[in-house]
């Protein structure tokens, strides 16, 4: 029989990359909540037209990326490709959003229709952070503060952080108006994709990766032209906190983002450890997403890390502290119970150390290979001397040392 390949774009885990996961996991979920933000459960379906109205018609992403499907009643529903507009729609729902200044954080699976590479996957992992209700640029902080800490946890090395900001939504029109009459008499020059954008995602072009359209774009109009006073005192504001925190960064004042809803500030952390696809993480400001969804206008601001990325930085580097492993042999079918029990006894006096009871195998030697061979500190043997005189044995394996004739005390206290 064939085996079934894995779908496109999709990606097997190995069992110890997986621990990697969990380890990320649950530093992030402490350090989240350290800064007091609440967890949100969020659906992966949600109807097509939630993308087309917050992250935009016009964007890769709902032009060209969704995984979309209809419904037995005929809607259009997708795999959300992004977190931020399905958690503002939940947000609107559950009243969160009324509730005054929230910060929430979730993490989960994403799915964009991309071609797959180093680092682009079809099916991939965000951790992501909104914060509600927060106009100061005190909220982009935070979240500077949180990132930062998770990249250096995980000691990604040669990162950036990049900065910008849009502008309010008017400037943002008022500013794409100006670069469109700037570039229509060089369309010609220009790729393919810009070409496309021109019409209705002038500002898309800033973020093209390709020499030729940005040399077009060196005596281009600049966003900082056409920013209201009030825009630039925030982003001033936000420059100023940076180097205050000691927080490096660079302007980059092409910096626009693929994504519609945004306005003020937008940032991405860049590493060269990552290889062509070399953002780790992004986010920007979205103070309109609100009320376009149909709740109250709530200014927000939020953050993704891609955990795959992360994980491709770090997974031959980091090393993740290592727990204590015993393994409970027990060598006659009558002994079993009490293996059951004796591993019971264990895992309540130490939980965090990992234990396996072996089940029945009577030939202790390979017992104590498969221990050895699968990275077990100790074993404790149950044979028939043990039993008889109730006591057990403890077996060092990483010295080899044989402790004999324990109590159940002696034992304990032992492992301590
Ligand atoms: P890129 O420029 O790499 O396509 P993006 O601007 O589309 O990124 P965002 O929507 O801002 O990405 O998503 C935030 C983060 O999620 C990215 O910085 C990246 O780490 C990760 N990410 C996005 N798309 C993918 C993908 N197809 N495969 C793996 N990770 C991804
Ligand atoms: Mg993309």
């Amino acid at each position: 029989m064939n085996k079934f390949e894995k779908v496109r774009g999709m990606h097997n885990v190995s069992l110890e990359e997986a621990n990697l996961w969990s380890h990320v996991s649950s530093f992030s979920t402490t350090l989240l909540k350290s800064f007091s933000y609440s967890e949100i459960r969020l659906p992966i379906v949600e109807y097509t037209d939630l993308f087309k109205r917050s992250v935009g018609d016009e964007t890769d992403i709902v032009n060209k990326e969704m995984f979309s499907f209809n419904s037995k009643s005929e809607k259009s529903l997708t795999l959300r490709p992004e977190g931020t507009a399905g958690c503002m729609r939940a947000s609107i729902d559950l009243g969160i959003v009324d509730a005054g200044p929230q910060r929430l954080f979730y993490s989960g699976p994403m799915y964009r229709y991309e071609r797959p590479q180093k680092g682009r996957n079809r099916e991939f992992y965000q951790l992501s952070a909104e914060i509600y209700g927060i106009d100061s640029m005190f909220a982009e902080i935070e979240l500077f503060q949180i990132i930062e800490k998770i990249i250096n946890n995980y000691q990604i090395k040669d990162y950036s952080l990049e900065i910008n900001s849009l502008g309010s939504e008017d400037d943002q029109k008022k500013f794409s108006k100006a670069l469109q009459n700037y570039l229509k008499p060089l369309k010609s020059n220009l790729d393919k994709d810009s070409q496309n954008r021109l019409e209705k995602n002038p500002l898309r072009i800033l973020d093209s990766k390709l020499s030729e359209t940005q040399e077009l774009l060196i005596n281009a109009p600049k966003i900082s032209e056409y920013r209201s006073q009030a825009s630039n005192d925030k982003f001033e504001l936000l420059k100023k906190l940076l180097n205050d925190l000691e927080i490096n960064f660079q302007e980059n004042i092409n910096l626009v983002r693929g994504l519609d809803y945004y306005n003020d500030s937008v940032f991405e952390w860049k590493s060269s450890s990552l290889g062509s696809q070399n953002t780790l993480c992004a986010g920007g400001r979205y103070d309109s997403l609100s009320k376009k969804l149909g709740g109250r206008a709530t200014p927000a601001v939020g953050v993704s890390l891609g955990l795959d990325r992360l994980i491709m930085a770090c997974k031959d580097k980091f090393v993740l502290p290592s727990t204590k492993k015993i393994a409970v042999i027990a060598l006659e079918q009558g002994f079993l119970k009490k293996s059951i029990f004796l591993s019971e006894k264990i895992r309540s006096s130490f939980p965090n150390i990992q234990i396996r009871n072996s089940g029945l195998d009577n030939n202790l030697k390979s017992q104590l290979k498969k221990a050895d061979k699968n990275n077990f500190n100790f074993a404790v043997i149950l044979g028939r001397e043990e039993v008889e005189s109730n006591s057990y044995t403890l077996k060092d394996l990483d010295s080899g040392k044989n402790h004999e004739k324990l109590s159940l005390d002696e034992l304990i206290s032992f492992l301590k």
